[in-house]
């Protein structure tokens, strides 16, 4: 690979995972292209999504499955839950501890062998509940 070109994939990974950063709530890749394209325009939506990729292979950031097809981009890569709007399809943390593996009993879980925990909380993000609101009162 030329320098010059090696050097503008480094630039672009950084721009992509300083856009997940600053996004926050979990961005999906449509959302962090955007961004990216703000700072560096030439960039397209299949480089940010092979970049993304690639930052969750290397553990960077988190990739976060919602209800729908669309995944979501986690900065925070520490064990923590998601909440998600079933409305605009938002996706936010979730600020309780997350269910200890070694405390379940084989019963609860079928006899399986716990891997990994995974929940799935719906709701109604405070935006849109306020919009349904207004549109109530109409
Ligand atoms: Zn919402
Ligand atoms: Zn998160």
């Amino acid at each position: 690979m030329l320098e010059g070109q090696l050097r503008r994939n480094t630039r672009q990974k950084r721009v992509i995972l300083r856009s997940v950063e600053q996004l926050g709530c979990h961005p999906t890749a449509v959302q962090i292209y955007n961004t990216v394209r703000k700072v560096l325009p030439r960039t397209s939506l299949s480089t940010v999504y092979r970049n993304l990729g690639i930052l969750v292979d290397q553990g960077k950031i988190r990739a976060v499955k919602g209800a729908g097809s669309e995944i979501h981009y986690d900065h925070n890569t520490g064990a923590h839950n998601h909440i998600e709007c079933t409305v605009c399809g938002r996706v936010c943390d979730v600020h309780m501890d997350p269910v200890d593996i070694d405390t379940m009993n084989p019963e609860t879980v079928s006899n399986f062998i716990v891997m990994e925990v995974r929940m799935n909380i719906l709701g109604i993000c405070p935006e849109c509940a306020e919009q349904l609101e207004k549109e109530k009162l109409q």
